[in-house]
């Protein structure tokens, strides 16, 4: 029998056909797929016809076309409904493909075919697109070596495989950390305390079997205790071991290993032919340079400082006033801060809650996208891994434009999270593919078939997951490398972050959040304090968070600092970091930066992508209408449907005429009245 990955699809818009796929039949497929990209791997190589775009490039874009399809369906349901089988092909498949991946990057007569083209590029009559999918090839060979040559060469490899190893100690130690450490709360210990958090405790402490409530260094434990905690000894005691995570000397010390990460990155930066990790890390992004990313951060450093200083005089005030003499501290901010809010936008969750109805914010998301793009969406019945989800066929003007696949509720073997992902990539190398892209949540699944309802946050998520859909499915380029969300890092949280300002449009709330018992539309006043709740101590977030950033960047745009916890005090020092408040992410747990390369110089992006999705908001607020038609059209035009087809930076101009500036940014998190 064919295994059902390889045979070709004949179901409703070509979806996986997912009743017939059991999991036996991943590895097999991936073991097939993967000895079929090696052979055309072998073949682009080995070809004796000289090199051209064609029998290079775009043979190199469809090496994994069957690859592609089977890792399309088993990621997603590896992540959206997993089991133990699943989880062991994934543990399987990583070593299979990392192996196949450098195979590919240090295939030098491949690199050799690649490289004559791009030397006669100038004579090819290449297209732009074309242009910068050989720009990106290339670039990624380079950036993974295979230039050098010789002790070089070896010397890389040896870097970059010890590195992986220090990265993967540094998030043990730090899990072994946050595991081990909790305290037990007696009778008396529970002052001040939400039913919810209590709740959370005593699961806690039957998990660790401690005999009673415990608070935990999981933040979505401790954060509620330091917010609501009046014992200020087990508030300070608490917070004090969380700050120590990584940093406790013996086995778990996370300090030598961020010393040594930081050399090697240097060492593999050096080799490659750059003065420091951030100028080797940030050559992909938008940012460009480390000097462009300390530019924004500073420019939201000040205001952001200014307005926590202004707050934590009213907080320092409070304390006072508890009988409590001395500074602030950090393990008060968030309990006088949480009190604070209580005052000022007094929010009571139950209020709001059967407002937000599941399937009225799907409809808004939906609405919002009709009035700015004119997507129809109709329900459809396709093949599906899971009861619960649902899928809708996007058109416009009657022409197939996507399936919209939404998996909106939490479930034992879905991961963590929210995220979107695509099952099929919009391109046209391989006939005229228009993308299978799915959506998926962690909402609280309703009991007794009542509606389902979400928090604010919720409702948030649902929009931005659907923003990078939409990059996704309005996506309209050739090349499958460069298509929807294959954009630099610090971009692709725009398409995401700027949908989510639709929802905070009032006529969008104002039809669509209706009482699900009642029908009614959202009272006006209920409305303002839920948006006016959304941005509260943006102060003490901005400067937690862009002193983070700061610190990361510092560490890679020099050289590496023998001792990154003085390089991280000297930084603050200069900052002038308020004295209540620290570092989001201190050296020992910046998780971010060690335990692996993703966000590593690349901690500032979520406020990069922040202060373009303000910027870009900006434009439809300027022309008086959230769907200026023009602006919207414009949008599609540049960087909705352009994928990674044209450079970042070129593309937000070519939409808002220059480059974003921090005011939108500063004015949306309230920092630009700060006194
Ligand atoms: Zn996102």
């Amino acid at each position: 029998m064919t295994n059902p990955l390889l045979a070709h699809w004949d179901t409703p818009f070509e979806l996986p056909p997912f009743d017939q796929i059991t999991d036996d039949a991943y590895l097999p497929a991936v073991e097939a797929a993967l000895a079929e990209s090696r052979a055309n791997i072998a073949a682009i190589a080995d070809n004796p016809a000289a090199p051209d775009f064609a029998n290079t490039i775009e043979a190199l874009e469809r090496a994994d076309d069957t690859l592609g399809r089977v890792l399309g369906v088993f990621y997603n349901v590896a992540g959206a409904d997993s089991n133990p089988a699943r989880e062991k092909l994934q543990r399987d498949f990583a070593p299979m493909l990392s192996a196949y991946g450098s195979e590919v990057s240090e295939n030098k007569a491949l690199f050799q075919r690649v490289e004559t083209i791009w030397q006669q590029r100038d004579d090819l009559d290449l297209t732009d697109e074309q242009q910068r999918v050989l720009m990106l090839t290339r670039r990624g060979f380079v950036r993974s070596g295979a230039q050098l040559e010789g002790d070089a060469a070896k010397k890389l490899r040896a870097v970059k495989s010890r590195l992986s190893v220090l990265g993967t100690e540094f998030t043990q130690n730090l899990l072994a950390d946050e595991r081990e450490w909790f305290m037990l709360l007696g009778d008396d210990d529970l002052d001040g305390l939400p039913d919810f958090v209590i709740a959370t405790a005593r699961a806690a402490g039957e998990e660790k079997d401690a005999g009673g409530p415990v608070v935990t260094l999981s933040r979505s434990l401790i954060v509620p205790f330091l917010q609501f905690s009046e014992r200020r000894d087990l508030r300070q005691k608490a917070y004090e071991a969380w700050g120590a995570r990584g940093a406790k000397g013996g086995k778990t010390d996370n300090r030598a290993i961020a010393a040594e990460t930081l050399k090697l990155r240097e060492e593999r930066a050096n080799l490659l032919g750059y003065d420091t990790f951030a100028d080797f890390k940030l050559e992909t992004e938008m940012a460009g340079t480390p000097q462009a990313v300390r530019d924004l951060l500073m420019d939201v450093w000040q205001p952001a400082k200014a307005a926590a200083e202004h707050d934590a005089k009213k907080l320092q005030q409070m304390l006072h006033a508890d009988g409590f003499d001395g500074p602030l501290e950090p393990w008060d901010w968030r309990f006088y801060s949480e009190k604070r809010r209580k005052e000022l936008h007094d929010l009571d969750e139950a209020e709001l809650k059967p407002y937000l109805q599941l399937d009225r914010m799907i409809e808004a998301a939906f609405a919002c996208a009709n009035r700015l793009f004119g997507l129809e969406f109709a329900a459809i019945e396709g093949p599906s891994y899971h009861p619960d989800v649902r899928q809708w066929e996007v058109t416009r003007d009657g022409e197939h434009i996507a399936v919209f696949i939404g998996d909106y509720f939490a479930r034992g073997s879905k991961r963590s999270g929210a995220w979107c992902s695509a099952m099929r990539s919009q391109q046209r190398l391989a006939g005229d593919i228009r993308p299978h892209v799915v959506n998926v949540c962690n909402f609280a699944k309703p009991q007794n078939g009542k509606p389902a309802l979400l928090s604010y946050d919720d409702a948030r998520t649902l929009f931005h997951e659907f923003g990078h859909a939409l990059h996704q499915m309005l996506s309209d380029v050739t090349y499958e490398s460069i298509s929807g969300t294959s954009v630099a890092r610090d971009f692709v949280e725009l398409p995401s972050q700027l949908y989510e300002h639709w929802l905070e449009v009032p006529e969008v709330l104002s039809e669509f959040a209706t009482h699900a018992d009642t029908g009614k539309p959202m009272p006006e006043d209920l409305l303002k304090r839920m948006l006016g709740a959304a941005t509260y101590d943006m102060g003490f977030q901005t400067v937690e968070y862009v002193a983070s950033a700061l610190v990361d960047l510092g560490f890679h745009d020099g050289p590496a600092p023998a001792d990154p916890m003085q390089k991280q005090a000297e930084i603050l020092a200069e900052l002038g970091m308020p004295h209540a408040i620290r570092m989001r992410h201190a050296t020992p747990h910046f998780a971010h930066v060690f335990a692996g390369d993703g966000y590593s110089s690349g901690y500032y992006s979520y406020m990069w992508s922040e202060v373009m999705d303000a910027d870009a908001f900006a434009a439809f607020e300027e022309v008086g209408d959230p769907f200026d038609p023009e602006t919207a059209k414009k949008l599609e035009q540049t960087v909705l449907s352009s994928g990674g087809s044209v450079d970042a930076a070129d593309l937000y101009t070519a939409f808002r005429g220059r480059l974003p500036g921090v005011e939108a940014l500063l004015k949306g998190r309230g920092l630009d009245t700060a006194a």
